[in-house]
């Protein structure tokens, strides 16, 4: 597969955006850097940040087993989602294809960028309906999103599916790997190399308790990352975000130790949710959340705000009508809650 074939003409004619610094920051620390209008005295960020981030990837490259010339990296996974589209995705003309019931952002930076959707609705057991998608593809679908695990139904997809896809289909196939963290499956990072038409975007606002600082990973062929940094604003993460990433990333074992924390409670909050009486069916998760169906998910969401809990209503989406997501919290939290499921009920 040429991936040059994909990418947008106005963008394989784009001349990036370049700063002096680029081409000096590395020869050392004792240059007098007076190119960019900076104020020069020191308070910690009087300096503009690296846009390359070499410091964040390097680190992150020696945790996730990878080349960190692979990685671009972003205000949030959102902002790489964003420059897929623009990069790949020639609007009034190009399609991408989803999967619902998956993550909504897909189709807000669709409609932002003017790419049509086609979507594809995952089986009754919220897998990939491979055959299909490949029908449903045109030469205009340039980009798949695979979400695995899938937010909001919490189940991986299959490795089989989703490796049939790599084959077959035609485009960009990105895998939103958010929750990879909480899985039991393994990431698809390790298969990067095979497939020069996959992206796989991470985050460190889930697992790695970062919501805050905005820090989006992408993983790709160089072909991609080259693409990707030439159209990404130059100084997309800042200073502070970085320095925090670092120390985060930097601190594995308290991240870990969250992680197991997550994991116990999630078994035991599934446990919980299933003796409430209104409560159907809880879907097996390999997130951080969990989805169930209750008898009527209008009525328990509004019941469970008047006592102070904030959930998430998936009922509007397709296959999960009824359907509450409840992301797992603290001990405390998770209380919290079942005491007032069970004062509900
Ligand atoms: C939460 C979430 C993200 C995270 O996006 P950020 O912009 O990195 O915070 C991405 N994809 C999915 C499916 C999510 O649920």
């Amino acid at each position: 597969m040429n991936i040059e074939n994909l990418i947008r003409e106005n963008i394989k004619t784009l001349k990036p955006y370049s700063s002096a610094r680029d081409e000096y920051k590395a020869s050392g620390s004792e240059m007098v850097f007076l190119d960019a209008n900076e104020n020069p005295y020191e308070n910690g960020v009087n300096r503009y940040p690296d846009p390359k981030q070499k410091d964040v990837k390097t680190a992150l490259a020696a945790i996730k087993n990878c080349n960190p010339a692979s990685m671009v990296l972003g205000n949030g996974s959102d902002e790489i989602l964003d420059l897929i589209f623009r990069a790949f995705c020639e609007p009034k003309e190009d399609n991408i294809i989803t999967l619902p019931p998956t993550y909504g952002m897909y189709n807000v930076l669709a409609g932002v960028n003017d790419v049509a959707v086609k979507e594809v609705l995952l089986t009754e057991a919220f897998e990939p309906n491979v055959d299909e998608i490949l029908n449903a593809a045109d030469e205009n679908s340039k980009i798949l999103f695979l979400c695995s695990p899938n937010n909001p139904t919490g189940n991986s997809f299959s490795n089989e599916a989703v490796e049939k896809l790599l084959k077959e289909f035609k485009g960009i196939i990105v895998i939103d790997e958010a929750y990879t963290d909480f899985s039991s499956q393994k990431s698809w990072l390790n298969r990067l190399e095979e497939f020069p038409n996959l992206v796989i975007t991470q985050t460190l606002s889930k697992a790695y308790g970062m919501a805050g600082i905005r820090l989006g990973i992408c993983y790709a062929s160089l072909t991609i990352v080259d693409v990707l940094n030439r159209i990404k604003p130059p100084y997309n993460v800042n200073l502070l975000t970085q320095f925090k990433a670092l120390e985060r990333i930097s601190a594995q074992e308290i991240v870990q130790k969250e992680i197991d924390k997550i994991q116990q409670n999630k078994a035991e909050l599934e446990k919980a949710l299933a003796k409430i009486n209104f409560i159907e069916k809880v879907y097996s998760s390999d997130a951080n959340f969990i989805l169930a169906k209750v008898d009527n998910a209008d009525l328990r969401y509004d019941q469970l705000i008047k006592k102070g809990i904030v959930i998430r209503n998936r009922t509007t989406q397709p296959l999960c009508e009824n359907c509450l997501r409840f992301t797992v919290g603290t001990d405390t939290e998770n209380e919290k809650l079942i005491n007032a499921l069970q004062e509900i009920a």
